[in-house]
């Protein structure tokens, strides 16, 4: 297939270079020369403006920082060079109103739109084993389905568009409250006199199991191989799981739904990845924040 890709960073970088790798003809376009050379030399045709990589295309994927950037590319680009009948895939992790707004846009203009962000970071963007939220409808997701499936190892259909953020940030509100209740339960064991590795064995099998303990423990040495063994690096970055939960506040007050658990995973994770400027730092890291209390 022809496809146009834009945005070639972090995760768009491996993603496009995964679809040229599975045999498809990808034109690839970033605002960073740099990216555009790294796509070149992965097997990618770099072009040099954004028109020539959505006009003639069986698809266009975006892969880009937040909604106001996705807007922009949709209404500057997408909407305007784009051919009737073309599919369009957002994969950036985008607020859901902005999501609804561009998938309209492009309905309009008898584009075929479907958001699709991601779980996995980069490791999972090289390595092709992403999994993708996909909203959309039915033929949107059924023509997206063989395409992500050349980026991911899993790719659900969440609902109609917006869906696949929904899905998105519902699932990363879950992942941050319980990676602080998984570390400050940790914290709070080791002042009661538990061993840790004791507790994490009696918790892993009981009724306090969880993800962020049994697949991501935030305890060096505990659990499988996590970032909380290579320093808090690598991983999820603290910094993406405040982007991700200030989107779930934005979603909940939208939809009028109340989230105390999910405001106070904002709000701490707020203090860790900006006052504390541990940004940069894997996410589960913020057991750091919550020993010194
Ligand atoms: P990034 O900043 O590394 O890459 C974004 C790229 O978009 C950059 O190369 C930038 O030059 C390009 N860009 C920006 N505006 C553009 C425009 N108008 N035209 C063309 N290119 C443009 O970000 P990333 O880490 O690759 O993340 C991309 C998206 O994926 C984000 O929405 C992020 O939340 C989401 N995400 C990231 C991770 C992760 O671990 N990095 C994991 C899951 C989801």
């Amino acid at each position: 297939m022809k496809i146009g890709f834009i945005g070639l960073g972090n995760m768009g970088g491996g993603m496009a270079a995964n679809l040229a790798k599975a045999g498809h003809e990808v034109h690839a376009f970033d605002l960073s020369g740099e990216a555009l050379a790294k796509a070149g030399e992965a097997g990618c045709h770099p072009v040099s403006d954004a028109a020539l990589a959505v006009n003639n295309m069986d698809a266009v994927v975006t892969m880009l920082p937040a909604g106001s950037h996705v807007r922009k590319v949709y209404e500057y680009e997408i909407i305007i060079n784009g051919d009737p009948g073309t599919l369009v895939i957002d994969c950036s992790t985008i607020d859901v109103d902005s999501a609804k707004d561009v998938a309209i846009m492009a309905e309009a203009k008898g584009l075929v739109p479907v958001d699709a962000p991601v779980s996995g970071g980069i490791a999972a963007a090289n390595g092709g084993t992403l999994t993708f939220m996909v909203g959309g409808s039915d033929e949107g997701f059924k023509r997206a389905e063989p395409i992500l499936s050349d980026m991911g190892k899993a790719v659900i259909h969440a609902g109609g568009n917006g869906a696949g953020q929904a899905a998105k940030i519902c699932n990363n509100m879950l992942l941050g409250a319980s990676m602080i209740a998984t570390c400050e339960t940790f914290k709070m064991a080791e002042k009661l006199g538990l061993d840790l590795q004791t507790f994490y064995d009696i918790s892993s099998k009981a009724s306090g199991q969880s993800w962020s303990m049994t697949s991501y423990c935030p305890v060096p040495g505990v659990g499988p191989q996590s970032p909380a063994d290579n320093g808090y690096e690598g991983g999820f970055a603290a910094a993406l799981m405040l982007k991700d939960l200030r989107l779930a506040m934005e979603a909940a007050q939208s939809a009028g739904a109340d989230v105390p658990m999910g405001a106070e995973a904002a709000k701490l994770y707020e203090q860790y990845a900006e006052t504390e400027g541990q940004g940069g730092k894997d996410f589960s890291g913020i057991i750091n924040m919550l020993a010194k209390g």
